[in-house]
């Protein structure tokens, strides 16, 4: 689950992350209130989604005057903001941050993520913060830092040190450095984050350290032990699609192509994405319904597939083992019946009851095409597709 900015911020203060002041507000009226509160100097407007880039989208603006904050709350409220992580379609700005404007030094990076490889949390710093931080690892991966951490033992000072040392940072400036990554370390382990990421990190002229940007995931699967941050879900920033299937426990995920595929397991899923794009087609989504998915969750997830208007057939490749074929079977049946479904529909099916599935299908007078092996089904689906 993804939050946004400023309450990635709340979250981070409250583990003695520094942070510049500053309000949210989904009224542009606001600003001018809250540019006063901040002493009425240099303030900074941030639109507020999930996503990042803002700056470059023109999401990110400095207001030197009270008038200025006010042109630019108006402005950026509302607005379709497109950044490289939102796709060309944008998304709505429907919040605002408005902050004190800080005089900055130098800009740097941090992230915490957790490094599959070693099965560790990873805290990466670089120099070049406010940039792209897959660009640097491209170009100059030796301007990246990373300190592996044990997860028993916790992020070390000397590690820290290191990274600070490494950044290049002197004087008071190192102390402040690991005192925050620390802190920050301790909020990522502390809200099971999967991932934090701060930039930029600035200094500023005055030497102070403060997390100017922040991003933080969480790990869904840990939620139940966080209800406080579970409750900053913004389901306005998700794919509405993804939010109706995650009331019905689907794992979906809509994609760029026009074939619609329900699988149960996400192994078997993977895979068989892979044998439509070797057959000449592209997914539509990917769509795990679970091991034991029952017949209303399979109606629930074909009316899902469905109201993607770019499905122009559908692949139905079910291992029947706690979802039994025949529970399949009865449960397309009802969706195709109910729902009326426009486009053709491969289904291939093995594991148990398998017979008896088929046979239902065979009875239901519907028009189903039928697959045994994978290859046929995404043979015949694409070729259906077209
Ligand atoms: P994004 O990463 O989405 O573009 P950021 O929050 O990183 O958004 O802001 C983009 C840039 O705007 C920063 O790199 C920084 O240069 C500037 N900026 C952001 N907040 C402030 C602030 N409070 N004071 C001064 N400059 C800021
Ligand atoms: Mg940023």
């Amino acid at each position: 689950m993804k939050i946004h900015e400023f309450q990635a911020k709340a979250i981070l203060s409250k583990y003695g992350v520094p942070v510049p002041r500053g309000r949210s507000t989904a009224n542009a009226a606001d600003a001018t209130a809250i540019q006063q509160e901040l002493g009425g100097g240099v303030v900074v407007v941030k639109a507020q989604i999930h996503a990042g880039g803002r700056g470059k989208g023109g999401g990110v603006k400095v207001a030197k005057t009270q008038q200025e904050a006010v042109d630019y709350a108006n402005k950026i409220l509302g607005m379709q903001l497109v950044t490289i992580q939102t796709g060309p379609a944008g998304q709505k700005v429907q919040r605002l941050l408005i902050e004190e404007g800080l005089q900055i030094s130098r800009e740097l990076y941090l992230g915490i993520v957790l490094d599959r490889s070693t099965q560790m949390p990873v805290v990466m710093v670089s120099s070049e913060g406010g940039m792209e931080i897959e660009q640097v690892a491209h170009d100059t991966p030796e301007k990246i830092f990373k300190a592996f951490v044990h997860p028993a033992i916790g992020l070390q000072p000397f590690q820290a040190r290191k990274l600070a040392f490494a950044l290049g940072l002197t004087g008071d400036s190192v102390g402040k450095a690991v005192k925050m990554m620390m802190s920050l370390y301790a909020a990522f382990i502390g809200t099971d984050a999967s991932m934090l990421e701060i930039n930029p990190l600035i200094v500023t002229a005055a030497g102070d350290l403060l997390a100017l940007d922040a991003k933080m995931t969480f790990d869904d699967n840990a939620l139940y032990r966080h209800l406080d941050i579970k409750e900053l879900r913004d389901t306005a920033e998700e794919d509405p699609l993804e939010v109706e299937a995650s009331k019905y426990s689907l794992n979906y995920i809509k994609l760029d192509g026009t074939i619609g595929c329900m699988v149960n397991g996400a192994g078997l899923a993977m895979a068989t994405m892979d044998i439509i794009k070797l057959a000449g087609g592209e997914p539509a989504n990917f769509l795990d319904v679970g091991g034991g998915a029952n017949a209303e969750q399979i109606k629930n997830a074909f009316r899902i597939l469905m109201s993607d208007k770019a499905v122009k057939a559908v692949l139905i490749n079910i291992f029947g083992g706690i979802l039994r074929c025949d529970v399949l079977a009865a449960g397309v049946i009802a969706a195709v019946k109910d729902l009326g479904v426009p486009v053709p529909i491969v289904i291939r099916m093995e594991g148990t009851n398998v017979e008896l599935g088929k046979q239902m299908l065979k009875e239901s007078g519907l028009n189903f095409s039928t697959a045994d092996t994978m290859s046929e089904a995404a043979a015949k689906v694409v070729a259906l597709g077209k």
